[in-house]
């Protein structure tokens, strides 16, 4: 099976399912992300663009991604890019890498760049069902929600928020995301900041405690078809 992770930068597959892309790269599965804004170039306590290209390819490889496009949508600007050219440009990245499962962002995140791409993704993710039978890549048959530390808990206490019912057990690859996040220079922040490795930890032990897993991602399953 093929599966994307459509994130807004480049440390967003990471913190949000990087141990779930992980493992199920570890079970055979061929795992892609398509980074919207690859440079990230407004970001504070980031690394040189070059640098930051091969960090993120170093933290791509740790969590089991095995190709990558990258876009240069500026950030914390998505809203001010017309809807459907980037919806046209994750769905170039569904015709490439055909994938059956996507995990992105949730509509409820503080960054407007992770609430764009989530609108645009669910828009993208209906490609197969427009295009012609012969043209169309695989049927996405899931579509998972993933949380971002710093982001989707720090949104007002409006709307449903963030209810995941689907959770991965990732005590066995736990430790690939933490590695990943080292290697992501400016990822990580001193605790008790929301994005702080201790925090990181601390919410996959909720995560994990919810379900009876030692370590867990969790997600919204909001697309879950099977046929
Ligand atoms: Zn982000």
């Amino acid at each position: 099976m093929n599966i994307l992770a459509v994130v807004a930068h480049p440390d967003d597959e990471i913190l949000g399912c990087g141990a779930t892309l992980k493992k199920l790269s570890n079970e055979g599965h061929h795992v892609f992300s398509c980074v919207l804004c690859a440079p990230a170039d407004a970001r504070h306590n980031r690394p040189s663009l070059e640098r930051l290209a091969s960090v993120s390819r170093e933290a791509s490889r740790l969590v089991g991604i095995s190709d990558s496009i990258g876009y240069e949508f500026k950030n914390i600007q998505f809203n001010t890019v017309p809807h459907l050219e980037m919806v046209k440009a994750i769905e170039a990245a569904i015709v490439r890498f055909k994938p059956e499962w996507i995990f992105t962002h949730h509509p409820g995140d503080l960054n407007v760049d992770h609430r764009v791409c989530y609108e645009t993704t669910t828009t993208a993710a209906m490609l197969p069902q427009r295009l012609s039978s012969d043209l169309s890549p695989t049927l996405i048959s899931k579509m998972f929600l993933f949380e971002i530390l710093s982001s989707t808990d720090w949104a007002p206490p409006l709307g449903e928020g963030f209810r995941p019912n689907s959770f991965f057990d990732v005590s066995s690859t736990f430790d690939a995301k933490l590695k990943a996040l080292d290697a992501f220079e400016g990822a990580l922040k001193p605790f008790p900041h929301s994005r702080s490795k201790e925090n990181v930890k601390n919410l996959a032990n909720l995560r994990g405690a919810q379900v009876g897993f030692e370590l867990a991602e969790a997600f919204c399953l909001i697309r879950d078809l099977n046929h």
